[in-house]
């Protein structure tokens, strides 16, 4: 029987979006909320995927991103700042929205899921929730 289990990931980290005219322009920060879902036929000891495979896989991401500020490349003011200030930043290639956080965690995720051969693995969803009542989520199949 096809059966979704899940994990949940938690971090804290600012960004803006330059674009915004509603207050997300100013830099700011989220207690970020990921859930990461797997799918399949679990095999004959009843298992998807063990879940320390999982936190394993997940886990370096979100440490890297936990307490920095992720930097779109395309604004410039904060380019400029991190340039001259030595702090925790990773720098990406999108303007930072949680639909864009959670398409980047996708991929990111989907690549070492493949690379840890979890062959049982037929689907992957990604939440990634800002706020206590907003989430994006996206999902891929293998
Ligand atoms: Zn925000």
């Amino acid at each position: 029987m096809i059966t979704r289990i899940a994990k949940e990931f938690h971090w804290e980290m600012a960004h803006r979006l330059p674009f915004h005219t509603g207050g997300c322009q100013n830099v700011h920060g989220h207690s970020y909320r990921l859930w990461v879902e797997v799918e399949g036929e679990p095999d004959l000891q009843g298992m998807v995927m063990d879940y320390l495979d999982l936190k394993a896989v997940v886990e370096p991401l979100v440490k890297q991103l936990d307490h920095s500020f992720l930097c779109d490349r395309a604004d410039e003011l904060m380019m400029q700042f991190f340039h001259h200030n030595s702090l925790k930043v990773n720098y990406v290639d999108f303007p930072t929205t949680a639909e864009n956080i959670a398409v980047h965690l996708l991929k990111e995720i989907a690549l070492r899921l493949k690379e840890s051969q979890s062959v049982l693995v037929k689907r992957l969803r990604i939440r990634v929730q800002e706020t206590e009542r907003t989430y994006a989520e996206v999902s891929q199949d293998f």
